[in-house]
């Protein structure tokens, strides 16, 4: 009797071995839980396959591979998963990078501390990819089916996260620095064969100075510290030829105005917008009480000559 109990167990692990291989991993899952019930000789690798499968079917989910890793630091043989070779230990290191850079990735937050601290996280596990992993495969990755890169290309897609979070966070303060960061991030990206379009815009908006139109103050940083508002420079104007002129978009349709200036422009018009706003709203709620109150006298009237 115990005997034939163990051997279905076995018998649900070699049908759970091939499920896997034919990526019907649901399936599979379920052979290897009865494996562990019933005792069968893989009950252990049984146990592995589980926390694999629960990766390949949750592969956005960090705390999978910290599980995952965590159960993996437990075996010192290699085994096979479908097609592939595991060697634990390495495999164990993958999955704890893998959640940390997952988990970097969900900081949130838009401040320039929550920024800066981000991006040091992201480049600190880029130095990691690029020291324990360096040119192999991620073998987790394509177990997993995210997109499968060798330690040293991981790395780079990494630190350009890692420079354009620091970058996000330095401009606020210091827009030529975020410059600089950008341009790292760039190089990263070509590296990468991207065209680093998105960087590169950015930088030379970072890096752009111009004088205020307002009050004529020097700033740098477009977008942030400055911005374009809409206006007319007229052909007259476009012959003087002072500083504040040579920093006008090249459309002569708006002037370049400091974000101090926009921002006071900007809200006492629509503490303007708002008085009037509020001004018509009463005169509407007033007359249709007006009306309200002719359309009462009317119907009472009506009533009255029946
Ligand atoms: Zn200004």
């Amino acid at each position: 009797m115990v005997l034939s109990v163990f051997k279905s167990g076995d018998a649900l692990f070699d049908q759970g071995v091939d499920l896997i291989k034919r990526k019907e991993f649901a399936k599979a899952r379920s052979n290897f839980e009865k494996t562990i019930e019933k005792g069968g000789r893989e009950a252990e690798l049984a146990g592995i396959y589980i926390d694999l499968i629960d990766a390949c079917l949750d592969n956005n989910n960090s705390a999978r591979y910290a599980k995952l890793a965590a159960t993996l630091e437990r075996k010192t043989d290699s085994f096979e998963f479908g097609l592939t070779e595991i060697n634990p230990v390495r495999v164990a290191l993958e999955c704890r990078l893998l959640a940390e850079r997952m988990d970097v990735g969900r900081i949130q937050g838009n401040t320039s501390d929550i920024l800066e601290a981000k991006g040091n996280k992201f480049l600190d596990v880029a130095r990691k990819y690029q020291s324990q992993i360096g040119n192999d495969m991620i073998v987790i990755s394509d177990i997993v089916g995210i997109q499968a890169n060798t330690g040293i290309k991981e790395a780079l897609y990494i630190q350009a996260w890692g420079y354009e979070s620091l970058a996000a966070g330095a401009v606020l303060s210091d827009p030529k620095r975020a410059a600089e960061l950008l341009q790292n991030a760039y190089t990263c990206r070509k590296q990468l064969g991207e065209d680093g379009q998105k960087d590169m815009n950015l930088m030379k908006a970072y890096s752009k100075s111009v004088k205020c139109w307002i009050c004529g103050r020097p700033s740098t940083g477009e977008g942030v510290h400055f911005l374009a508002m809409s206006s007319e420079i007229t052909p007259f104007m476009r012959n003087s030829d002072d500083d504040i002129l040579k920093s006008a978009p090249s459309d002569y349709n708006s002037v370049y105005v400091c974000r101090p200036c926009y921002t006071s422009i900007s809200r006492r018009s629509d503490e303007i917008s708002r008085q009037y706003y509020d001004k018509a709203m009463q005169e509407m709620r007033a007359m249709e009480a007006r009306l309200q109150a002719q359309i009462s006298s009317v119907s009472a009237m009506t009533v009255m000559r029946r």
